[in-house]
């Protein structure tokens, strides 16, 4: 009984654990766990818990999410990779300097506002301050300078995972 009782209680503790990382809303239409779900992450079992400085700065990236949910006139938003630990990013074959490894960037895609390009555009058209901003094939990436560095507003299209970056925002 005492060793049923215990198992009991493990998954509970784990579970709770769980559900409040969840839910912990960073801003009211972002999550940290969206932020730093990597379905890579899971499959390998690499850690992408992030720390002190990423949280912080992945509460920054939702707020800046929060301005482009409303320029894409408040349709909701996809997130598929915001912060990814060191491992992570190489295990997706991602740049050793990638803004995501700081959870300073962002990968989504507003199926209800329009394909990737028009997202890019809208987001082109507009006075929201991001450093880069990138049409990749079938999302867009945005990210944000490091603390203390100026924004580039660099727009770049990558078309394949093997074309070199075009400069601007190419359909
Ligand atoms: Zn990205």
């Amino acid at each position: 009984m005492q060793n049923v009782g215990r198992m009991n209680r493990a998954p509970i503790t784990s579970g709770n654990l769980i559900w409040s990382r969840r839910t912990l809303n960073l801003t009211p239409h972002f999550t940290l766990e969206e932020m730093t779900f990597s379905e890579v992450a899971a499959r390998l079992g690499l850690d992408n818990t992030p720390g002190p400085t990423v949280t912080a700065n992945l509460k920054l990236v939702a707020t800046f999410m929060e301005k482009i949910r409303t320029l894409l006139c408040d349709k909701p938003i996809v997130v598929h990779s915001g912060y990814r630990s060191a491992e992570v990013n190489g295990a997706v074959g991602g740049v050793a300097t990638s803004a995501h490894c700081h959870g300073l960037a962002c990968d989504f895609v507003c199926p209800a506002f329009g394909a990737p390009v028009e997202v890019a555009l809208a987001i082109l058209k507009s006075d929201i301050g991001y450093d880069q901003l990138i049409l990749e094939y079938g999302w867009v990436h945005v990210g944000l300078a490091q603390e203390g560095l100026l924004s580039r507003r660099e727009a770049l299209t990558k078309r394949s995972p093997w074309a070199a970056y075009e400069t601007g925002i190419k359909a």
